[in-house]
């Protein structure tokens, strides 16, 4: 049974996410999608938040769940008897970051691969960070995120009583 790992923040959940996520599931038995719980980051939805809409995103893929994670990725690897990480290259900007946490986890667990899929040519702009920065300025996300994110963003603006998106 090969199964990998694909982690992140997904703080939220993008169509460039989701692409990484349909291409490696076809790859692998199964397909853990890990959710780090990254309180040093502030992030906009609680990672109980996250793990339901990126369960209500992937419902349709079957070899696919969403379990959140705290700690060293290769402690959660072991844990959920992996034996291959995933992550998305957008472009070179990400590549010496990704790179030196790929070594590093190597060395911490020699058996562990991460193996990387470069993103699709329509999503090599898009970024979590940047979908909050166009929403919180009222801006349209619906070509960046799923409809379930614009939902919840929303609840969010309106409790905060921000801008509307
Ligand atoms: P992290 O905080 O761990 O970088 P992210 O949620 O930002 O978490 O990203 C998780 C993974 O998804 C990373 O490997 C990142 O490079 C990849 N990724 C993010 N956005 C895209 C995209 N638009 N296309 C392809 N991969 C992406």
């Amino acid at each position: 049974m090969l199964r990998a790992v694909y982690p992140g923040s997904f703080d939220p959940v993008t169509f460039g996410h989701l692409d990484i996520i349909t291409r490696s599931a076809k790859l692998v038995d199964e397909l853990i999608v890990g959710v780090l719980v990254n309180n040093a980051k502030s992030p906009l939805f609680s990672v109980e938040e996250r793990v339901k809409i990126l369960e209500k995103t992937v419902e349709n893929i079957p070899n696919v769940k969403v379990i959140p994670f705290e700690g060293l990725l290769v402690e959660f690897v072991r844990k959920m008897e992996a034996q291959m990480v995933v992550r998305g290259l957008r472009a070179i900007t990400d590549f010496e970051y990704e790179l030196q946490m790929a070594q590093t986890n190597h060395k911490l667990e020699p058996e562990l691969e991460t193996i990387f899929l470069t993103t699709s040519l329509e999503y090599s702009y898009l970024s979590s960070s940047t979908v909050k920065e166009v929403a919180a300025f009222g801006g349209d996300i619906s070509q960046f995120v799923p409809h379930i994110v614009i939902e919840r963003m929303q609840e969010k603006m309106d409790k905060k009583g921000e801008c509307k998106l």
